[in-house]
């Protein structure tokens, strides 16, 4: 299916982390539809195949709703991004606020084991990316969004992650992907340096 990996360590980020590439001339972007996104919503376990199968079909049924919720997504998507690595624009914090506010409303609390969890809606098409809402807004509203750092590799990745070590040391998105880049590239430097001060 080629999504990212989920690397963000947190829903909204994850979810922020779907153009991959974002400081390259042509991001890839990775939801091209609804379709997608509820593709997307499954992979990243916010949906159960149940959910999922059914807002394919709502989707499938009101074509020109499913747009307006995946045009909905995408700007809440952007949204967060700016908030955690850019400046953001004006209204934002509107958007994740109103995105939060209409997925809350149709949340109920039901028993998880010892406590209770809120559950959505499962029968609304704004259900695929309102966990993402609810994600942002407990980041935006805990310190740990001073723990959100972007990818340090020059590729132009901008990935999003939060930084949950314990000296605040990681720079990557990924050791696997970027971290290695880096680590190949520094060698490259160092082996050609290496070369020129040999006599
Ligand atoms: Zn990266």
């Amino acid at each position: 299916m080629g999504f990212p990996s989920l690397y963000g360590g947190l829903t909204c980020l994850d979810f922020a982390n779907t153009v991959d590439g974002r400081a390259l001339p042509e991001p890839e972007e990775h939801l091209h539809d609804y379709a997608d996104l509820v593709r997307w919503a499954a992979y990243a376990d916010l949906l159960d195949t149940e959910t999922a199968h059914h807002l394919a079909l709502l989707a499938k049924a009101r074509p020109q709703a499913a747009a307006a919720s995946y045009t909905a997504a995408l700007r809440l998507r952007e949204a967060t991004f700016r908030l955690c690595a850019a400046p953001p624009a004006a209204n934002d914090l509107a958007l994740i606020q109103q995105g939060y506010a209409e997925a809350m409303s149709t949340a109920t609390l039901t028993p998880a084991g010892t406590h209770y969890t809120w559950t959505l809606a499962g029968d609304h098409l704004d259900r695929a990316w309102w966990p993402a809402a609810v994600s942002a807004v407990e980041l935006l509203t805990t310190d740990r969004l001073a723990r959100v750092k972007v990818c340090a590799s020059s590729g132009g990745c901008d990935g999003l992650f939060l930084d949950i070590s314990k000296n605040g040391s990681r720079r990557w998105c990924d050791m696997g992907t970027c971290g290695v880049e880096a680590k190949i590239s520094r060698q490259t430097a160092r082996r050609r340096a290496a070369r020129r001060t040999t006599p």
